[in-house]
């Protein structure tokens, strides 16, 4: 027994998947062919997607912003759980990665509940904010460029309601948040939000150590 987060080593965290994991194929085609990128690391874990998923069930989510698509695990993930008539706005800027997450989402038959948007996302938040669609989602997923993540955050409150949600990844960053030898913009980015995020009395919050660390975040009003 532990009455602080166990950490989870090679063993325990396959018994994990092992005991939990539902991954649809899809999925799971989509995270073996991500694997092969040189960036594969930018991909959410399979639990980590299962876990969107439930969120998105639980809060009834029918409009949803993504900051960050790469090959669109994490999109998928959510569109699936989305209902037939949800909506989720993808924010990027790669064309390669998002022609392959189109490739799964046209696949997967949810390729009508996900709108692309290949501009600066900070662009696509603030042209959304201006077009009057303020407090108009349920949730939001920030999992882009560490550096710009204060800024997303501040127009994905905006554009949440009362009582939405945002997920914020990478939080502990490869545990980099601890070690003060890692002075670059985005370690130094990723514990400015985290400060940020400990004082802002207009949301709760909870620092989940699932996957890079995954800050939920509710606005409160
Ligand atoms: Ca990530």
């Amino acid at each position: 027994m532990s009455n602080r987060t166990l950490t989870i080593d090679d063993p325990l965290y396959e018994y994990l998947l092992r005991v939990s994991l539902r991954e649809p194929e899809i999925l799971w085609r989509l995270r073996r062919e991500t694997g092969y990128l040189d960036m594969a690391n930018m991909q959410i874990s399979p639990e980590q997607g299962q876990f969107m998923a439930l969120l998105v069930k639980l809060l009834g989510v029918r409009r949803a912003i993504e900051v960050g698509v790469f090959t669109g695990y994490s999109a998928l993930a959510v569109a699936l759980a989305l209902p037939d008539d949800g909506r989720l706005l993808a924010c990027d800027v790669n064309r390669d990665w998002t022609d392959m997450a189109q490739r799964y989402w046209e696949e997967a038959g949810v390729a009508h509940k996900i709108e692309l948007r290949l501009a600066p996302a900070a662009q696509t938040l603030q042209s959304l904010i201006a077009a009057g669609a303020s407090g108009t989602f349920d949730f939001a997923f920030i999992d882009a460029d560490k550096v710009n993540y204060p800024q997303y955050y501040e127009a994905c409150l905006r554009l949440v309601r009362p009582g939405g949600l945002i997920a914020i990844d990478n939080v502990l960053w490869g545990g980099e948040v601890i070690n003060d030898d890692k002075q670059d913009e985005d370690t130094v980015a990723i514990r400015r939000i985290n400060a940020m995020l400990r004082e802002d009395a207009r949301v709760d919050i909870s620092l989940l150590p699932i996957g890079d660390g995954l800050t939920l975040v509710r606005r409160r009003d």
